[in-house]
């Protein structure tokens, strides 16, 4: 368990990530974390266009890492699609599908039929939060994808920060990484990613509470946009 003493500690020992390095600090990042934590790292990657860069980079760094997939059911097929993509060009990862313990019909007989329209709190702690906890339980600390351009609420993400929800460190190499720059990165190594990236979806995430963004100023706008939910909860403190 990640204490506040050990995670004081812990800030005096971390080396200044250079954020003017050619990956913005993401490798040089992501290379301390493995050091660091080895087999107790994981990344829960959603396999949007920033998990394609990550995944790029985390292959660099530790070609068989492990990596979760929170698949609640209610994913795309493009999303699925792109998985197999992924599977097939980094075929020493460990990418593995954490499922959560109700299925679609199960959770309906029990909170009612579409739950993510009722209570979609609910539904994100069934599919998403409880399943994420039990991939992390292993672990001391894993790796999101969070750049501070994305939201207001992602602004002071530090390539390190102590995740009081989950109590693990969390570690986020792509903090000063900009929308464009990610792009930019996934052109240039020719990188394979969901398709509906180019249909409108800056921000993807289960089918039923995904919609094309209404404005590129705020890419996550097209997430359970009118129910005045924002995040699912894997990276808020409660
Ligand atoms: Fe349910 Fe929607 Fe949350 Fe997915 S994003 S778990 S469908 S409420």
């Amino acid at each position: 368990m990640i204490t506040f003493e050990s995670w004081n500690e812990l800030q005096n020992q971390v080396p200044d990530f250079p954020a003017d390095s050619e990956t913005k600090g993401a490798l040089e990042t992501l290379q301390w974390a493995y050091d660091t934590y080895g087999e107790k790292l994981v990344y829960a990657c959603s396999f949007g266009i920033e998990g394609i860069v990550l995944i790029d980079l985390i292959a660099q760094v530790k070609p068989d890492a492990e990596i979760v997939f929170l698949d609640t059911h209610y994913h795309f097929k493009e999303t699925y699609e792109t998985i197999d993509k992924v599977k097939a060009r980094y075929p020493q990862l460990n990418i593995r599908m954490q499922q959560p313990e109700m299925t679609i019909e199960e959770q309906a007989a029990q909170f009612g039929p579409d739950l993510f329209a009722t209570n979609p709190n609910k539904c994100c702690e069934i599919r998403k939060i409880i399943p994420l906890q039990k991939a992390l339980a292993p672990s001391t600390a894993w790796i999101s994808g969070l750049r501070r351009e994305q939201s207001e609420s992602r602004a002071n993400t530090n390539y390190l920060n102590l995740d009081n929800r989950f109590e693990k460190i969390k570690v986020c190499p792509l903090i000063h990484w900009t929308w464009k720059e990610v792009w930019r990165y996934v052109t240039k190594h020719e990188l394979d990613y969901n398709v509906l990236h180019d249909q409108g979806y800056p921000s993807i995430g289960c089918a039923p509470c995904t919609k094309p963004a209404f404005s590129m100023d705020d890419i996550r706008s097209g997430r359970w946009s009118g129910s005045g939910k924002t995040e699912c909860g894997l990276h808020t403190t409660s």
